[in-house]
């Protein structure tokens, strides 16, 4: 977590004297610690977590990054005498999350100049968009307890089931099997109900001979996974087969494409030219993928209009569908971590249609 200070303050060095980082996801990445308040104040020479009683015993068992201090009644005052006592004429607040009302308050705060523009935010973004290697170990360690989940549910899993029946039994599975979270609200749909991208579970009935779509992850140690199975309950038409192949095809291409220097559109178009030059361009309305992390969404995004470069370390999603309203919609979603050469796949259930 030192480390990720000293970055940090590579990112900001002459743009403001000190940051104040104040998100949650940001906070718990600096200090390590999961909590719902606090404040990490970062000067080129030191950085203090500033945290209240609730969760002081636990900041000054497990924080080694930051100076933990008590937060004390006085807050503004607090924070405005430790900018003093470095020295800080200007303070990088996080543009992309703090509210207006907070950043007003922290304006009371005299003699300092605080900055909302995009530079702190940002600059954490860029820092949490590479993964460190024991990033990728908890991140695989999510992946294969929601693996785990779905192995579970397809034991189980059969016609005259509710929607709302599978994405319960995934949650629980997952919550079962230790998950500190579930990364979103599971998707699971069913027949026509799947051609909605993100179509919300309800009483619906699975079914014989249709498909169940379930797009899930669970949390470990404040990692996210992500995947997403489109799977057979009885036997699949044809036409089922044909589309599913098409998807696979493509989701195969972009795993195939996915390494550092590709940019997120020429990511997108590896996938996307195989669902368009088979005739269904206009049933894939969505980007091919985003970054996963500490939170669901992050960069790198791989999408039509996106030129940024995959780097060393992104994890991105691969998530190809077809959508055909009124029949059915079929998306297959893999992620991956690039590497030097290329990328590993962090996903292990194969891409195969599976039937149970
Ligand atoms: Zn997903
Ligand atoms: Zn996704």
């Amino acid at each position: 977590m030192t480390g990720r200070i000293d970055r940090l303050r590579a990112l900001i060095a002459g743009k403001a004297d000190c940051a104040l980082v104040t998100d949650d996801i940001n906070r718990r990445y600096l200090t390590g610690m999961k909590s719902s308040a606090g404040y990490v104040l970062v000067f080129p020479e030191a950085a203090y977590l500033v945290i209240d009683f609730r969760y002081i015993e636990k900041a000054r068992e497990v924080v080694t990054s930051c100076t933990v201090i008590e937060q004390e009644q006085g807050m503004l005052k607090q924070l405005g005498g430790l900018m003093a006592k470095h020295g800080a004429k200007t303070c990088a607040l996080e543009s992309m999350s703090l509210t207006l009302q907070k950043a007003e308050m922290f304006r009371k705060i005299k003699d300092v100049e605080f900055l909302t523009d995009d530079t702190l935010s940002q600059a954490l973004y860029d820092l949490r968009t590479v993964k460190e290697p024991e990033e990728i170990v908890k991140i695989k360690a999510a992946q294969a307890l929601a693996e785990e989940a779905l192995e579970k549910l397809l034991q189980k899993l059969h016609a005259g089931m509710t929607e709302r029946d599978v994405a319960l039994e995934l949650d629980f599975n997952m919550r079962r099997l230790g998950a500190e979270d579930l990364s979103f609200e599971t998707i699971a749909l069913t027949g026509a109900h799947t051609s909605m991208p993100h179509g919300v579970p309800d009483n619906r009935i699975i079914e014989p001979d249709s498909f169940v779509l379930m797009d899930f992850g669970a949390v470990v140690d404040g990692y996210h996974s992500d995947m997403t199975r489109t799977v057979c309950v009885g036997t699949p038409t044809e036409e089922m087969r044909e589309i599913y192949h098409i998807v696979r095809t493509a989701q195969n291409a972009g795993l195939a494409a996915a390494r550092p220097g590709i940019t997120g559109k020429e990511l997108d178009v590896a996938a996307r030219d195989i669902i368009r030059d088979a005739g269904y361009g206009d049933a894939f309305g969505h980007s091919l993928g985003h970054g996963v992390g500490m939170e669901i969404h992050e960069f790198p995004v791989a999408s039509p209009v996106r030129e940024q470069q995959l780097a060393p370390g992104n994890v991105v999603t691969i998530e190809p569908g077809i959508y055909l309203p009124g029949k059915f919609g079929i998306r297959i979603e893999d992620f991956v971590h690039i590497t030097e050469n290329g990328c590993e796949n962090l996903t292990n259930i194969p891409n195969t249609l599976i039937c149970v």
